[in-house]
């Protein structure tokens, strides 16, 4: 069986405060983009889960999300049979775009199948949520609200039409620093999700990249000051808005028209200033893209 495991964007992050239990709070306006790591997972003879991967530094045991969250199920449902998984990333690595929560959401999803344990995916959901608080919203994917730390969602309609393009630098963000080293009391501006939920209900894209935000750009571009040049490189190139994804440093730029979007990334290849550039459209919870329409 074959899967695909679709990246994800932050069109809009906030964070509201920590909780008692070391986690943030998190207001986020979620998006699936076509850009996919793909799986192909299979029963085996022997019992156990085997993984490989085209990556040689993910890791390929229990601290695969994948892996994990394939034995999750397995644990619970008393699977007997073994497993194998082929792991192909395309999805960057410790990059803000999910890569590892959604590899883990389509092996649960890939596993509930191949074994048949008859599980909805809202059932899916909330058992994920223990991989990690990504891991629900990448079984439910589209355009989304996620709070509380991620798991709570709500979903949206989908986006007008528009074109994505992401730009990776070399350098890479682990989560849990980029939490560690924010400083929630000096953050100034916060971005306006209500705001933002109110122009997608409206389909106005205009008013929706105008409030695109991330309370975690600041900190992280400071640090790597390539995050700011790429993303004034989309815009001079003709990008409506650039902006950092999640914990970073990928930076992604929406555009109106695809040509445009074309001669941006041709321009970002040419500056060496990414070492990932891929030209996208957004996914849509139907399967297709809002450029389908
Ligand atoms: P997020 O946007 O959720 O913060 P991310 O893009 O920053 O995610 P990932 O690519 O998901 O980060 O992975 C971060 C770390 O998790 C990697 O350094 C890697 O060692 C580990 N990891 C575990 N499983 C996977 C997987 N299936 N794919 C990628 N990384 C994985």
């Amino acid at each position: 069986m074959r899967l695909r495991a679709y990246a994800k964007i932050n069109l809009g992050l906030d964070i509201l405060g920590k909780r008692s239990d070391g986690y943030h709070e998190v207001k986020m306006i979620m998006q699936t983009i076509q850009m996919y790591d793909l799986l192909e997972i299979k029963k085996k003879k022997t019992s156990g889960i085997s993984l490989t991967s085209n990556v040689p530094y993910v890791p390929t045991d229990e601290r695969n999300l994948a892996y994990k969250a394939a034995k999750l199920l397995m644990d619970e449902f008393e699977v007997q049979e073994g497993l194998s998984i082929k792991l192909e990333k395309f999805i960057p690595v410790a990059a803000g775009m999910a890569g590892g929560s959604s590899d883990a959401a389509a092996a649960m999803i890939g596993v509930n199948r191949l074994f048949q344990m008859g599980l909805t995916d809202r059932e899916l959901m909330e058992r994920s949520v223990q991989i990690g608080a990504d891991v629900p919203y990448c079984i439910m994917k589209g355009t989304a609200l996620a709070e509380g730390i991620g798991e709570r969602l709500t979903s949206l309609p989908a986006l007008p039409r528009c074109y994505v393009l992401i730009g990776k630098p070399s350098v890479s963000v682990s989560t849990k620093m980029a939490y560690e080293s924010l400083d929630l009391t000096s953050v100034s501006v916060h971005p306006d999700i209500d705001g933002m939920i109110r122009d997608i209900q409206a389909g106005d894209l205009t008013g929706i990249v105008s409030r695109m935000g991330n309370v975690f750009e600041p900190g992280i571009q400071k640090r790597y000051p390539v995050i700011g040049d790429i993303r004034r490189l989309m815009e001079e190139y003709g990008a409506m808005k650039a902006m950092m994804s999640g914990s970073g440093p990928t930076v992604f730029g929406i555009f109106q028209d695809a040509a445009q979007m074309e001669k941006a990334a041709a321009a970002l290849r040419d500056s060496h200033l990414a070492k990932v550039v891929f030209a996208t459209e957004v996914y849509n919870r139907n399967g297709g893209t809002t450029n389908d329409k």
